[in-house]
């Protein structure tokens, strides 16, 4: 089964081009060019309409009143709600929880099937105490080198990514041992200086959780990690592009300070895509208003009500990114995050067929993973 889609404004992190056609076999794009196109199975006509790579969530915890804590029918029913808005491909964020609890996600994660779920990331346990965030504070610990091997063997290699604090104990030998066992290790929900943000890195780390959340700012004489973040060329930086989390403006300067580097993340909770009202994160209550999650009775933000499509239309107007750069920041980047940027993030010969039309607005009008329409 071959399809063709054409007369598209293709765009992607290797920039635009008109009159573009793609060819798709099965669950991989066959061929690409320009002008005349091939004959296939089937012909999608997107009428000039823009056609992007499908976007890549590195931190994600639900939509539509769903949570990933609540097993494989929840998740199932909250990544559907990303997938309409362009999200193709979803690493499953696990907050904080008793380690058993994680265990038995992590197992379940592992069994899911779904080859648009590229694993899970856990958030939490090992995240310091007074940057927990929306995490329950009785299910933080130290990165013990015992925990770690439990959770990546009942992980069965579905755990792609996971947040450390680098300034808890062990966290530099729980770094090494994971970035060994294939795990992308992040710094996030810490307290760390600049030099500890560092060793973090020189242990393994190539990624930091929502910038700027959870973690010290920039000061002029304590830098901190987001500027170890900025000046570490390995590294990777997610943002939380949602209005709330992060001013426009500090947003503009990461895309400036780490051109390429910045990957729009959701950090969405189980009210994204759904209404107003109260909700679980985890072990914890929520409240939703106006579409901003708050553990409840508190200001401390409990993630986002944040969907890609909406990230990507904030980076153009919000931040005034070109739109070459805002796609790569939900496509190539967060693929290059998981190490995927060879099969992930660009719509090129021998890369999985997952695309995303959007209109003059970008607004989403039509989504296809693995070839197929969604
Ligand atoms: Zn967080």
């Amino acid at each position: 089964m071959s399809t063709l889609f054409e007369h598209a404004r293709k765009l992607d992190a290797y920039g635009e081009v008109d009159d573009f056609w793609m060819l798709v076999e099965g669950d991989t794009i066959a061929a690409t060019g320009h002008g005349t196109a091939p004959a296939a199975d089937e012909t999608v006509d997107v009428d000039g309409q823009w056609l992007v790579p499908g976007f890549v969530d590195l931190h994600c915890h639900g939509a539509g009143g769903f949570s990933f804590e609540d097993g494989p029918a929840s998740i199932a029913a909250a990544l559907a709600v990303h997938r309409q808005h362009g999200t193709t491909r979803s690493l499953v964020s696990l907050v904080a929880n008793p380690l058993g609890v994680l265990k038995d996600s992590l197992s379940a994660i592992a069994e899911l099937g779904d080859p648009l779920v590229l694993g899970a990331h856990l958030e939490g346990p090992f995240l310091e105490e007074t940057h927990r965030g929306a995490h329950n504070r009785d299910y933080l610990r130290e990165p013990l080198p015992s925990d770690v091997a439990e959770l990546l063997r009942a992980a069965h290699g579905s755990l792609r990514q996971i947040t450390i604090a680098p300034d808890l104990p062990n966290a530099l030998e729980a770094i090494e041992v994971l970035v060994e066992a294939g795990v992308t290790v992040a710094v996030g929900h810490t307290n760390a200086t600049f030099e500890q943000t560092q060793l973090a890195f020189a242990s393994g780390a190539r990624l930091l959780t929502h910038a700027f959340n959870a973690m010290p700012g920039i000061h002029h004489r304590a830098p901190g990690p987001v500027v170890a973040a900025f000046e570490d060329k390995r590294v990777i930086i997610e943002l939380i592009l949602d209005g709330l989390h992060v001013h426009p403006d500090v947003a503009r300067l990461a895309f400036t300070a780490a051109p390429g580097r910045i990957a729009l993340v959701t950090d969405a909770m189980a009210a994204a895509g759904s209404t107003d009202g109260d909700y679980q994160l985890g072990s914890l209550a929520v409240t939703v208003a106006n579409g901003r999650a708050v553990l409840r009775g508190t200001q401390t933000i409990a993630g986002s009500t944040l969907t890609l499509d909406h990230a990507l239309r904030r980076a153009i107007t919000d931040v005034g990114l070109s739109p070459r750069d805002a796609v790569e920041a939900v496509t190539l980047t967060p693929a290059r995050a998981l190490g995927l940027e060879h099969r992930h993030g660009l719509l090129a010969e021998g890369f999985a067929a997952d695309a995303v039309l959007l209109d003059h607005a970008w607004a989403v009008t039509g989504v296809w993973a693995a070839g197929e329409k969604l």
